[in-house]
């Protein structure tokens, strides 16, 4: 295999296309040519603008983790960070004090911002970046690509007694870093999405590929937004490439993030099974025709394989690369053996 095409969200996909990549490095992965190339398709739906910025905080999570500068503490963000910006913007009182940007990263927002405003495309701007980030340490092999040029932002509807119709809209991130996702969301909307397009070279990264990975990335707000944008599904069905996905729950839980909240809200069961047969077979209209689950999930094989689903159970925990270089060998041994 040449080419490996992975839809990512940000921390789970981040980790697992880093373990990918040792793998592959390390020659590890069967039927993988060494030199094979990586195009991540990024989900670009938790993007906001704060403070005059824009963010992108999943198609940062790859760049930084894959350039090797991700603070390897907190999963996000730059190593070796202060924050006096957040400092001196607190003691002006501006608004939103919970969403903290750092020094170093302002500066890949500013970059960012800068090339948005003078008119360039998400993915020009992103290929900007990833001159610092990715080409240094891979060269032309790693490419990364946001799902669409256009404005799609999910929002979260939560219960809110204290306004006039019991509830209230948040932006995504609201939800996440200042709700902590610990109220209940009643229904979520991605705005934008239907009508969006795919970002260049999308469709193209899908029909071409050796092999489609879905990594244990948010079923809901992550892998679901990128399946969402229109054509991406379709593209998924008709590929001559195989497709696999990789649990992100793990024994009924997510490992770390806020899938169980999401997939309650869109009545999915927060299981491996749950999660895979809400992909599909893609011999039944789905998107997969592989599944892993942890070994601890053994008990849910049987059901999605009567589910037209190819599924096996091993350890999924990327605790390290080899360990996640591992889980990749496995996704692809059950898919292209
Ligand atoms: P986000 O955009 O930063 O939330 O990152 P992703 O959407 O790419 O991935 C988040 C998901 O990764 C979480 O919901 C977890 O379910 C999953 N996850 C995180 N770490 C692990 C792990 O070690 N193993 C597995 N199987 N899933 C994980
Ligand atoms: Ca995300």
């Amino acid at each position: 295999m040449k080419k490996l095409t992975v839809l990512s969200g940000g921390m789970g996909g981040a980790r697992f296309l880093r373990g990918l990549l040792h793998g592959i490095t390390a020659g590890t992965l069967p039927g993988v040519d060494a030199d094979a190339e990586v195009t991540v398709v990024a989900n670009t739906a938790d993007d906001w603008w704060i403070h005059g910025l824009k963010v992108c905080p999943d198609l940062d999570t790859v760049m930084y983790t894959l350039g090797d500068g991700i603070d390897p503490g907190r999963g996000w963000g730059r190593r070796d960070e202060t924050w006096s910006a957040k400092e001196e913007l607190a003691a002006y009182g501006v608004e939103p004090t919970w969403f903290g940007l750092g020094d170093r990263d302002i500066a890949t927002h500013l970059v960012r911002t800068q090339l948005i405003d003078a008119g360039y495309a998400l993915s020009q701007v992103t290929d900007a970046l990833c001159k610092r980030w990715l080409e240094p340490v891979w060269g032309d092999r790693v490419r990364l690509l946001p799902m669409t040029d256009e404005r799609v932002e999910t929002h979260v509807a939560v219960a809110d007694p204290a306004s006039p119709s019991g509830r209230r809209v948040v932006h995504f991130q609201e939800y996440w870093v200042r709700l902590r996702a610990e109220v209940a969301a009643e229904t979520i909307v991605v705005v934008g999405l239907d009508d969006s397009s795919p970002g260049p070279g999308v469709l193209d990264a899908i029909a071409g590929a050796d092999l489609v990975v879905l990594p244990p990335s948010n079923p809901v707000v992550s892998v679901g937004t990128i399946l969402g944008v229109p054509g991406v599904r379709d593209a998924l069905r008709t590929t001559a490439a195989p497709v696999v996905g990789l649990s992100p729950i793990v024994g009924g839980s997510h490992v770390r993030g806020m899938a169980e909240q999401l997939l309650a809200t869109i009545g999915v069961e927060v299981s491996a099974a749950g999660v895979g047969r809400h992909y599909g077979a893609r011999s039944a209209g789905g998107v997969l025709d592989g599944w892993l689950v942890d070994e601890r999930d053994a008990g849910e094989v049987a059901a999605l394989e009567e589910a037209g689903i190819r599924c096996a159970a091993v350890p999924l925990m990327m605790t390290d690369h080899d360990a996640t270089a591992a889980m990749a060998a496995a996704a692809i041994e059950l898919v292209a053996g």
